[in-house]
Formats: structure tokens, sequence, C-alpha cells
């Protein structure tokens, strides 16, 4: 038997597995598997990388070398072009527009080893820096309306590299799910008046049960209404709708409880394949919106969404996130460093 639960944000229900809920220990590991080829994000093979679009680097050194600490780069097989105008046109009943859009890649660190959890606290500090230098840049163009910034890792959940980067889209228009959950926190807002988002924020400080992590300025944890198994929001405790808006100790704050996070996702499931995502408001519109609250979504891949999900938009969660969030909690994270994978699951 399981339990129903309605997100107060869209609307969605989920069901959530009480009775036989799976641990870390059940689900199915997956190898990241890799082709191996020589890396074009390394060190040394700025060359096997369309032309940067920005890097913060040694003053010294020049564009397309290296000498660099975090680079962007255009992906070289773009979902959407960056030049072009926007032709909105009808075809009978369906509304087309052409592909334009900027599709970057933002490469974390020279080291093709590292990820967010390995690196120091000012290394995860200047990657979160320079999405905010991009989508800043990105903002002043006209065209946009929406800026994704979105990270897969591991095969299974969509990378095709392995060297370390995040991935930045800008979009001529809002996509569906930010619509859908700002149009659901302006609804809350105008019969309330208070942010959805802030007043969650405070049950969960209150109830405690969900939360994984807890800083000065944000928190981590597994929502009530959780639609995958061990599934994260990192939430700022500052309310603004643009993630861009950060304080220098914001953004150290971020960089902190990303890793925690990170780190506990990969010594507690045996470092599972994720995506995250951040969800924040429109660009080129009204501004801050007292409405809407930014925050990243953390998506580890355990289970697959099978057909009840794709029949309903229902999710059937395997594991309830308050025991997620207990495990994630009680995970053993020493600071500083190199912790290997899977170390405390015995
Ligand atoms: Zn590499
Ligand atoms: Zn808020
Ligand atoms: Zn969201």
């Amino acid at each position: 038997m399981g339990e129903l639960r309605r997100d107060p944000i869209v609307g969605r229900w989920v069901i959530v597995e009480t009775e036989t809920p799976l641990i870390p220990e059940m689900f199915e590991k997956e190898e990241h598997r890799w082709r191996g080829n020589e890396c074009p994000f390394c060190y040394g093979n700025e060359d096997k990388t369309p032309p940067e679009i920005e890097a913060m680097r040694d003053p010294k050194t020049k564009p397309n070398t290296p000498g660099w600490q975090v680079r962007v780069v255009p992906n070289k097989f773009p979902a959407l072009q960056i030049e072009g105008n926007i032709d909105r046109r009808g075809l009978g009943i369906y509304d087309m527009s052409s592909g334009i859009g900027a599709h970057e890649v933002i490469i974390q660190s020279p080291y093709h080893h590292k990820e967010i959890p390995d690196l120091l606290d000012e290394e995860v500090q200047n990657i979160i820096k320079m999405c905010c230098r991009r989508a800043g840049d990105l903002k002043n163009d006209k065209r946009f309306k929406y800026i994704l910034l979105f990270k897969n890792y591991g095969p299974s959940a969509g990378a095709s590299l392995e060297h370390p980067h995040i991935q930045l889209i800008a979009l001529p228009m809002i996509p569906k799910n930010p619509a859908e959950e700002i149009l659901g926190a302006l609804e809350y807002f105008e019969f309330r008046e208070r942010c959805l988002f802030c007043d969650m924020l405070r049950q969960e400080m209150q109830e405690k049960t969900r939360i994984v992590a807890d800083n000065m300025y944000f928190i981590a944890f597994c929502p009530f209404v959780s639609r995958f198994a061990f599934e994260i929001w990192i939430l700022p405790k500052v309310h603004h709708s643009f993630y861009c808006d950060m304080s220098p100790a914001e953004v150290a704050g971020l960089a902190k409880i990303l890793k925690d996070v990170l780190l506990r996702l990969r010594l507690m499931l045996a470092d599972p394949a994720y995506n995250f995502i951040i969800h924040t408001s429109p660009i080129n519109q009204d501004g801050e919106l007292s409405h809407y609250h930014w925050h990243i979504e953390i998506i580890p891949k355990l289970t697959r969404v099978a057909g009840f999900e794709w029949g309903t938009g229902f999710y059937i969660v395997s594991t309830p996130p308050e025991l997620a969030a207990k495990y994630l909690r009680e995970a053993e994270v020493k600071e500083g460093g190199n912790q290997d994978v899977g170390k405390s699951r015995d």
C-alpha cells in the first residue's frame, strides 16, 4: 500500500511506497561506461572545441590555450542555433518557430576526474559565478525568455562526455515545467499573499524530517512530493526569483551545500547517475517576482519512468522522502576532499 501526495505547486499526484520502500542497497548499480576517446575539454586540447565564449583564466594567458579555471564554449552539436530571427508561424493547428537559442557548455574545471564534491570550495564558487556571468550576458539578448542551466552526470543521465561540465540553454520561450511552477506559485500567492516556496522552507525547517543539509543561506531537502527516489531540492533561504542575484556570501553557501549534497548522494547510492536543473524566473519580463523562488532540483537516476507514469502523469516514488533524507543525512561525510565511492555503505 502506498500513500497519495499532492504537489502544492503544480497539483501533480505521486504515490509514495511507504510499506515496502526501497533502501539504498536495493537499487540496481549502473557502471558508468565511457567510450574513452580523447577528451576535448581537457587542458591542452583547447583547439578541439569551438572557440571559447568566455573563461576564467590567468590574465597572462591567451583565449583557447591552457591557463583557465572555468571555460565556456559553444556546444559542438547545439540543440538550437544562436544566429537568426525568431520566425514564428503556424502550420494548420500547429505552431512552429525557427530553432533559435544559445547552447553553451561550461567546463567546470581542467580536471577530468574531479566532480563537484572533489573540488575546493573556491573552485565550485567559480563555476557558480561563471554560470551567473553567462546568464547575465545572455539576458541582454531580447530574443530570449528563459535560461536553463542543467547538468547530466553519467551516461544513463544523458551525459555524452565524461569531463565534468554544465550546460546552458537560452530559449525564446518559457519551457513548460517552469511555466507550470510559476503559474501554480502565482495562484498560491494571489490566495495567501505569501510565496509558496518560502512557506515550504518554513515548514521543512520546522518538521526537519526531510532535511538533508542546511547552512546560513541554503537548505537541501527531499521534497514531500518527490517524483523520484532520493530527489533533492536546494532552496535559497532568502527570497529571490532569479538565481543570479546572489551575494558573494550566498554564492559561498551554495557552493558548500551543493558539494555536500552531491557527496552524500555519491556515498549513499554508490555514485549514481543524476541530473540537476536550476529552476528560475524568466528573463526580459517583469523582473523580480514575489511569487516565485528559484531552486535546484537534483534527480538521481535510480529507477525508470514506466507506463503508469507516462499514462497518468502520476509518479510512483519507491523511497519515501523522509527515509531518503534520513539516509542522506547519515552518510559519513568527512571534511575536505576525495572520498571513495560507497565507503559508508556497510
Ligand atoms: Zn577531460
Ligand atoms: Zn520565496
Ligand atoms: Zn522546480
